[in-house]
C-alpha cells in the first residue's frame, strides 16, 4: 500500500511518515500541494493523506486538481477546521474521510485501514506497474493517470505481458494464448510483431521510461525501465 502525505509542518509530516512506516505502508511526503501533484504524477498512490491548509494550493484546490481524474487515491484530509460547514467543503471537495487536528495517531491509523479496507474487493482486478494501471475489469488503461485506448486484442496481450511481469513472453506463448493457435506459423509472427507494435506505440511512444521490451530473438517483456 503506497500512501502520500502532503503536510507542510514538518514535524507533523515526519511524524505521520514514521508511522505509516512502521506500520508497513510505504510512504512519501510531500512538504506542499504543487509537490503532491508532482508525485501523483508520477506514479500510483493508494492513499493521500491531505493537509487542508497548505502553502501555494491548499488542500481543497489539489482536490479539485484531482476531480477529473480517472485514477486517484483516497483522500484522508487533515484539518483544524471543525465545523459542520468545513466538513461539508472538504468532502464535497472530493475527500473520502476527515480528521481534525490534533488527533491521536492510532486514530489516523485507524481511519486509513477502514478506508483502505474499503477498497479491498476492487483492488484485486486492478494491476499497476510504475504508473501503468489497468483495470482487468472494465478493461481500462490508464499511464500517469492518463487513459489509453486500447482495441480488444491489445488489451489481451498487455494482461498476458502483465501477468508474467519481468518475465520473456515469447511468440509462441503469445500465439497459443491471444490468438489459439497452438502451430507456429510464420505468419503469424508478423501479426503478432503489428499488434506488439501498436500497443508500444499506445503505451510508451514519448513516454521517458518504457515499459514493453523486447527480447532480441526471444519474445517480449514487461517491465518497469528503471533510471537511475
Ligand atoms: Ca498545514
Amino acid at each position: 500500500m503506497r500512501i502520500l502525505v502532503v503536510e507542510d509542518e514538518a514535524k507533523t509530516a515526519q511524524a505521520i511518515l514514521r508511522g505509516l512506516e512502521a506500520e508497513g505502508y510505504s510512504a512519501t511526503l510531500a512538504a506542499t500541494g504543487d509537490e503532491g501533484l508532482r508525485h501523483l504524477n508520477d506514479r500510483a498512490f493508494d492513499l493521500m493523506v491531505l493537509d487542508w491548509m497548505l502553502p501555494g494550493r491548499d488542500g481543497i484546490e489539489i482536490l479539485e486538481a484531482l476531480r477529473n481524474r480517472n485514477t486517484k487515491p483516497l483522500v484522508l484530509l487533515l484539518t483544524a477546521r471543525d465545523t459542520v460547514e468545513d466538513r461539508v467543503v472538504g468532502l464535497d471537495a472530493g475527500a473520502d474521510d476527515y480528521l481534525v487536528k490534533p488527533f491521536a495517531f492510532a486514530e489516523l491509523l485507524a481511519r486509513i485501514r477502514a478506508l483502505l479496507r474499503r477498497t479491498i474487493p476492487e483492488e484485486v482486478l486492478r494491476r499497476e506497474i510504475g504508473d501503468l494501471s489497468v483495470d482487468i475489469q472494465s478493461r481500462r488503461v490508464w499511464r500517469a493517470g492518463q487513459e489509453i485506448v486500447l482495441t480488444p486484442r491489445e488489451f489481451d496481450l498487455l494482461v498476458l505481458l502483465m501477468r508474467h511481469e519481468g518475465q520473456v513472453v515469447t511468440r509462441p506463448m503469445l500465439a497459443q494464448t491471444i490468438w489459439r493457435e497452438p502451430n507456429r506459423a510464420t505468419p503469424l509472427d508478423n501479426v503478432i510483431d503489428v499488434h506488439l507494435a501498436h500497443l508500444r506505440k499506445k503505451l510508451d511512444e514519448g513516454r521517458r521510461s518504457k515499459l514493453i521490451q523486447t527480447v532480441r530473438g526471444v519474445g517480449f517483456m514487461l517491465r518497469e525501465e528503471r533510471h537511475t
